[in-house]
């Protein structure tokens, strides 16, 4: 019986991959990889490495999560050393959890490998601190993926009318209706939003705007996308760096 490692790909730039995530990687049997788990990191896999593809689109998985757990699960009974490759870190809205209990429930050991998150590391390389002293004491991390009927909402949106840092993933596609819900919480209309795409690659794009005209000027941006709003937007100005 083999070992999993749900390991942490980092937001895109390769070079943004832990030194453990690569080790890994190099001694992986196989590698059981996402859509958004850059594809170069492969080159660095032993000869023979077996690969799988299960990505996973934003809004619909190509794979149900159930056979993906039981893909890692049956590479776990063939292989000695086995690496679920998962895009930013494997616990931030990555479903790592969720594959890790399904293993334990069999009888297979795991390990976690943390991974640089795109929550904090593509505002980043926008020029985007999620925190900064004096503008902001804290930031949320907020699934922008979830019932669009309000009375079946979990998000406690009525909580985001302070100046927090709100990053919404997996939102470009509700981008209008999270605009409109914080406008309809109280938040100023002109209130900062950025959207940036692709973040951390060649490829990467940011717009910025305000809650009443960013859907207009950031709706076509390819994804992956995330979403972040805040006073922190503003100090883009100074810090860009990257594009
Ligand atoms: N576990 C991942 C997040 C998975 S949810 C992590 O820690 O980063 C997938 C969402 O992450 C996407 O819909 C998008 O909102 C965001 N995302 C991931 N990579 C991104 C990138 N390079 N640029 C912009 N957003 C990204």
């Amino acid at each position: 019986m083999g070992r999993v490692y749900l390991t942490g790909a980092g937001p895109g730039d390769i070079e943004l991959l832990t030194v453990k995530a690569l080790r890994l990687v190099r001694e992986a049997d196989v590698i059981i990889y996402d859509r958004l788990a850059n594809p170069e990191i492969l080159k660095e896999a032993k000869d023979g490495c077996e690969f799988i593809y299960v990505g996973k689109e934003d809004s619909h998985h190509t794979l149900p999560q159930e056979e993906i757990n039981e893909i890692i699960y049956q590479s776990a009974l063939q292989y000695d050393t086995v690496v679920r490759l998962k895009g930013g870190d494997p616990l931030v809205f990555g479903r790592g959890g969720e594959e890790a209990i399904y293993l334990k429930e069999r009888g297979v050991k795991f390990e976690f490998i943390p991974g640089i998150t795109s929550a904090i590391a593509v505002p980043e390389y926008a020029g985007i601190p999620v925190t900064h002293r004096g503008v902001t004491v804290s930031f949320r991390v907020v699934t922008g993926h979830e019932s669009k009927n309000k009375s079946h909402s979990q998000i406690p949106w009525e909580n985001y009318k302070t100046d927090d840092t709100i990053i919404f993933l997996m939102g470009l596609h509700r981008l209008e209706y999270i605009c409109n819900r914080l406008i309809e919480i109280g938040k100023p209309s002109d209130y900062p939003v950025a959207v940036i795409s692709r973040g951390t690659t060649k490829d990467a794009q940011t717009v910025v705007g305000t809650l009443d005209n960013i859907y207009e000027k950031a709706k076509d941006l390819p994804t992956p996308a995330l979403i972040i709003v805040g006073q922190v937007v503003k100090l883009r100005e100074q810090l860009d760096w990257f594009e």
